[in-house]
C-alpha cells in the first residue's frame, strides 16, 4: 500500500492543527504546532487567500490525514457513508472511528494510528478471540479487542499502555490494561470525535 513517508509534523502544520501523528512528542513543547504554527515551506509565514473550494478541500484533508488514509480509501468511506441512513457526514465520522486500527489506538495499545495499523497487519490483535489482520475492519458494539497472548509481553504494548494512561479514554470504549483487552460499549456518537472537524464541509466538497 502506498504510504506517506515525509515529515508528519508538516501535515499538522499544513492543516494548522494537531493531528497527533507522532507519539509523546505531540504532547510536549517539541510539537511543531506549538513551536511554529505557520504553513510549511519557504513562504509559510505569508497568509495565502483561500477560496471556498480550498476551505472544503482543507477540511477533507484534515480528516483524511488524521486517520492516515489515501485519497481513494477516504472517498470509498464517503461513498459508504452516503449509502447509509442519516447524515452522511456523521456516518463518515462514525465509520472512521470504528476502524480496527483506530480502536487499537484509542484503547492505548499503540502510540499512533500508524503503529496500530502495523500491529493489526502483523497479527498482534484479536477481535472476539480471533486474529484479525485487516486494519480497516469495522468493529461492532460488544466486540472485544485484545492483544494476542504471545504479544502481550512486547515492549511496544507495555510502553503504549503506560503512555496512554495519560490520555482520556473515549466513553464508548472500556479497557482492561492488565489484560490488554478492550470492549466496544456503544457505537461512537458525533460528540465522541475529538478532532474539530466540520463534516458538512466534506459532504459539500464531494457533492
Ligand atoms: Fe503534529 Fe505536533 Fe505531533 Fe508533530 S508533534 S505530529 S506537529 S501534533
Amino acid at each position: 500500500m502506498a504510504r506517506y513517508l515525509e515529515s508528519k509534523c508538516k501535515l499538522c502544520r499544513r492543516e494548522g492543527i494537531k493531528l497527533f501523528l507522532k507519539s509523546d512528542r505531540c504532547y510536549k513543547e517539541k510539537c511543531a504546532i506549538d513551536k511554529r504554527a505557520c504553513l510549511p515551506g519557504q513562504h509559510g509565514h505569508n497568509k495565502p487567500k483561500i477560496s471556498n473550494y480550498g476551505i472544503l478541500f482543507r477540511e477533507k484533508q484534515k480528516l483524511r490525514r488524521y486517520h492516515g488514509l489515501l485519497e481513494k480509501q477516504f472517498y470509498n468511506y464517503f461513498q459508504e457513508a452516503s449509502r447509509k441512513k442519516g447524515s452522511t457526514g456523521k456516518n463518515l465520522l462514525e465509520l472512521l472511528e470504528r476502524r480496527l486500527d483506530n480502536v487499537v489506538y484509542r484503547l492505548g495499545f499503540a502510540l499512533t494510528r500508524d503503529q496500530a495499523r502495523q500491529s493489526v497487519t502483523h497479527g498482534h490483535i484479536m477481535v472476539n478471540n480471533h486474529k484479525v489482520t485487516i486494519a480497516s475492519y469495522i468493529v461492532k458494539k460488544n466486540d472485544v479487542i485484545s492483544v494476542t497472548e504471545k504479544s502481550r509481553k512486547k515492549d511496544q504494548f507495555i510502553n503504549s499502555v503506560k503512555f496512554s494512561q495519560r490520555v482520556k479514554l473515549p466513553l464508548w470504549l472500556e479497557v482492561n490494561t492488565e489484560k490488554l483487552e478492550g470492549k466496544i460499549l456503544s457505537i461512537p456518537a458525533r460528540e465522541d470525535v475529538s478532532l474539530p472537524v466540520q463534516e458538512k464541509l466534506i459532504t459539500e466538497l464531494y457533492s
